[in-house]
C-alpha cells in the first residue's frame, strides 16, 4: 500500500511507533490518521522494527513520530536487566536492553524517547536519508484517559501488518469481557519475538491471539503461525496461541 497522495495535503500521513501496553489503545484509536501507519512493540523500540520501518520509508511516509510513554513495563524489565535481577535472552539483549548499557537503569523511562530517536537518526545517518521528519515524546499516562478499573487478566494481540487498527473495537470484538489486550504491530513476527517473550515472561500474558487484519496477507499470516507454534513458550504451554480474523471470529487455536 502506498502514501495516498493528496488527501490531507497539509497533514501527510505519518508513522507512529509506540509501546505495546494496552493503556495506550484509547490514545492511539484518537489519536492516528485513517492514513497513518502504526508500529508497537515492547518499549516503542526502534532497533527491533527496523525492516518495518524500512519497508514503510520505502513505500513513501516521511513522518516518524516515536511515542514512548510514563511506567512502561519495558523500561522496567530492561533496568531489571541492566541491575542484574533478571537474565534477558539473547535476543532481548541485543534488540531491546543493549540501547541502555552505560545509562542510569533508574533513568530509562525518562530517557527512552530520546534513545529511540538517536537510534532512529543513526539509522537514517548510515543511508543518507535527509528528508524524513522525525519526532520523539513520552506520553504521560496521568493525563490520557484508559479505563483504570480494568482488573481481568489481560491478553495479548499481534497484529501482522502497519494498517491503523480501530484497537479498542477489536478488543470488545475479540475478549467475552472487558479485558483489555496489549498490542504487538509489525511487519514481520521475526522482529517482534522479543517482545512476545517479554510480554509473556515478565507480564505473564499467557493468552496470545494473532490476527488476520486487513489487507489480509494469507502467506504471512501462516508464516508468522508457524514460527510462533514453534517457539518455546507456546510449545512448553507457558501461553496458548489463537488465530483469529479482524471481527474477532475465532478461526482456531
Ligand atoms: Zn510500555
Amino acid at each position: 500500500m502506498n502514501v495516498p497522495d493528496n488527501i490531507e495535503a497539509h497533514k501527510p500521513p505519518k508513522v507512529i511507533i509506540s509501546c505495546m501496553d494496552r493503556r495506550l489503545n484509547e490514545y492511539l484509536d484518537g489519536y492516528k490518521g485513517p492514513h497513518d501507519a502504526v508500529l508497537r512493540n515492547a518499549g516503542a523500540n526502534v532497533k527491533g522494527l527496523k525492516s518495518s520501518i524500512e519497508k514503510l520509508m520505502a513505500e513513501g511516509y516521511k513522518v516518524f513520530e516515536i511515542a514512548a510513554h510514563t511506567d512502561c513495563g519495558a523500561m522496567k524489565y530492561a533496568k531489571a536487566a541492566l541491575e542484574g535481577s533478571i537474565i534477558p535472552s539473547d535476543a532481548e539483549k541485543e534488540f531491546l536492553i543493549s540501547q541502555f548499557n552505560g545509562k542510569d537503569p533508574a533513568s530509562l523511562e525518562r530517557i527512552n524517547a530520546s534513545v529511540q530517536f538517536d537510534e532512529f537518526k543513526r539509522m537514517l545517518d548510515n543511508k543518507g536519508i535527509s528528508n524524513v521528519m522525525l519526532t520523539s515524546r513520552t506520553i504521560d499516562l496521568d493525563k490520557i484517559h484508559f479505563d483504570r478499573s480494568d482488573n481481568q487478566p489481560h491478553f495479548l494481540s499481534i497484529i501482522m501488518g502497519t494498517s491503523p487498527v480501530r484497537y479498542l473495537q477489536l478488543q470488545l470484538d475479540m475478549s467475552a469481557g472487558s479485558a483489555s489486550s496489549y498490542f504487538i504491530q509489525a511487519e514481520r513476527i521475526a522482529e517482534v519475538l522479543p517482545d512476545i517473550g517479554i510480554a509473556v515472561g515478565a507480564l505473564h500474558l499467557s493468552d496470545v491471539r494473532l490476527i488476520e487484519s486487513k489487507p489480509v496477507n494469507k502467506e504471512s499470516l501462516r508464516e508468522a503461525e508457524k514460527i510462533l507454534a514453534s517457539e518455546s513458550i507456546f510449545t512448553s504451554g507457558k501461553a496458548a496461541l489463537t488465530v483469529v480474523t479482524l471481527n474477532g471470529r475465532k478461526l482456531h487455536s
